[in-house]
């Protein structure tokens, strides 16, 4: 049992792009057609909200993302858009103000936070205004006797953790690798899932109510006055993972915790992943709920812990220590054959949990390489596995595909595959979009679901109607009835929009 790990140091608070254009904004291509603004919009546009910048830096910066496809368009001297306008609201009467304003000119308003989504979700392909909402930022309120935290929503992960211990001696036990580069709205718009989800749950087991400005401006707020009700369906959750298509988050209400008191760590390694994830869904099935548990196979068990022999599992719980104690038996119990790696592997990924690969260099180097996450039942998870694994490689031009098991349920796991290719040139789009398609494909074939955590955004859209089995037109019926005039970041989630279906591939 050891204490804690300390907290990494804060971020800048602002968004982190993930490469330097190589050029002015103004001399940069654009992948996604720009469009003017009605006349007369943007002094509407400024009545309704303080700060609003029309230059080509800002409009070009504010309309891209971490899609790492992206990435490689930005190398080539290629933004994938402008938004005409970049509205930054300091509350949600502004918000509202803005949506009032585009929602009567039927201009598109694509919101924008920290813009690191990897799937191209905050990037406005039908141009209009990106409303950016990281100076709406901090605790709002804060009762410790409930342990619940008002939020404002372009609140940066790393700033709102560090608040939340400091002045409040609480976690919110939410810790996304990009914790720096994501904010609380982007959390709850993507359903994001942080790396101590088995034991502090995702993003939607940790919101109990929501403010929402709605497409027309009106500001409603959605539960938040009790641990759970009976008054319908729940329309907190209809908000989230609506990727900004739906309604504007101006603040959220979430559950937090005590601080950890102690903290234990371990790993093992397996012969095969199939033995692995067979120990995850035993400690899972007798309800240990240990804070990560993460398995890698053989290719990422050389690759960041230097056992390519193995399949290493790692471990890692944090609370209070009796409460550590008996979970720790059921995972020492399930890891009995495995061999007993110590605490180094956990270590070493704790020390580089929040690292981010360099989009940029491997892109350059003209490597095309990218991560996909899905969720499956523990009856399929090691056909996708294999599936897609063979599917990637039998790809020209792959160079290496991989995966690790990232969050254990008791009915199923997140499976993160990582990607890398080195097509011709000319291909190496429609590589990409094979290699996503292989990985795709073994995944809805055997049930599994599209994205664990990532979202949607443009990349992923081409398969909701699959994915989602007949039930997109329901979920493009509630988007009519919500955004009539189908401003809110159209394009995205596989839904068509008055500007035509979404524009890619
Ligand atoms: C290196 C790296 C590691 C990552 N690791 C993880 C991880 O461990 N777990 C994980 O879940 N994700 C991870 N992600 C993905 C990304 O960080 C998440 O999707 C995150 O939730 C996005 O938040 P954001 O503030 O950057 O949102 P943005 O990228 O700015 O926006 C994402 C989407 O949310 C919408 N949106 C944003 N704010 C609001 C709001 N207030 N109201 C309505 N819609 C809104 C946008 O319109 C857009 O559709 C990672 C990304 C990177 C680059």
């Amino acid at each position: 049992m050891s204490t804690p790990s300390p907290v990494p140091p804060r971020g800048t608070g602002i968004p982190t792009p993930p490469v330097a254009f190589d050029r002015a904004a103004g001399e940069l291509g654009r992948r996604f057609a720009e469009r003017p603004l009605p006349a007369g919009l943007l002094a509407r546009l400024q009545g309704a909200c303080n700060t609003v910048a029309t230059d080509d830096d800002t409009c070009t910066e504010a309309a891209r993302d971490w899609w790492p496809l992206s990435v490689t368009w930005a190398l080539a001297g290629t933004a994938p858009s402008r938004a005409a306008a970049v509205a930054q609201p300091r509350s949600a009467a502004e918000v509202a103000a803005v949506l009032t304003v585009c929602h009567h000119a039927r201009v598109p308003v694509t919101v924008a936070a920290g813009r690191s989504g990897v799937c191209g979700a905050s990037i406005p392909v039908f141009g209009g205004v990106v409303l950016d909402l990281t100076a709406m930022a901090g605790i709002e309120a804060y009762d410790d006797t409930s342990l619940l935290v008002d939020v404002a929503p372009g609140t940066f992960g790393d700033h709102f953790e560090a608040a939340l211990r400091q002045k409040h001696g609480a976690t919110s036990g939410h810790w996304p690798q990009s914790m720096a580069l994501s904010t609380v709205g982007g959390w709850l718009a993507c359903r994001s899932a942080g790396q101590y989800s088995t034991r502090y749950g995702k993003i939607e087991d940790m919101v109990t109510g929501l403010q929402v400005a709605l497409a027309n401006g009106t500001l409603v707020r959605t539960g938040g006055r009790a641990p759970r009700a009976a008054t319908g369906p729940d329309l907190t959750q209809l908000f989230v993972g609506s990727e900004g298509t739906l309604g504007v988050i101006t603040s959220a209400r979430l559950r937090v915790h005590p601080l950890p008191l102690a903290e234990r760590r371990g790993a093992w390694g397996f012969a095969k992943f199939e033995d692995g994830l067979e120990a995850c869904r035993h400690i899972l099935r007798r309800g240990a709920t240990p804070a990560v548990l993460r398995l890698y196979d053989p290719t990422e068990s050389g690759r960041s812990f230097g056992f390519p022999d193995h399949c290493v599992l790692v471990a890692l719980d944090e609370g209070a220590p009796t409460q550590i104690d008996g979970g720790w038996l059921v995972v020492e119990d399930a890891c009995g054959r495995a061999e007993p790696l110590g605490e180094g592997p956990a270590q070493r990924w704790l020390a580089h949990r929040n690292q981010v690969a360099d989009l940029g260099q491997l892109a350059a180097a003209g490597i095309v390489a990218d991560t996909v996450e899905i969720a499956s039942s523990w009856s399929a998870l090691t056909g996708i596995y294999h599936d897609a694994l063979r599917g990637v490689q039998e790809l020209p031009g792959t160079l290496a595909v991989s995966a690790h098991q990232s969050h254990a349920y008791r009915d199923g796991a997140c499976l993160y595959f990582t990607f890398a290719g080195r097509p011709d040139p000319a291909a190496a789009e429609a590589y990409y979009c094979s290699a996503w398609d292989a990985v795709v494909g073994a995944t809805l074939e055997r049930g599994g679901a599209l994205s664990h955590h990532h979202g949607i955004g443009i990349n992923r859209g081409r398969h909701m109607a699959s994915a989602l089995e007949g039930t997109l037109p329901m979920l493009a019926s509630i988007k009519a009835a919500l955004d009539p005039h189908g401003v809110l970041n159209p394009g995205k989630l596989g839904l068509d929009s008055p500007w035509g279906p979404p524009p890619w591939p």
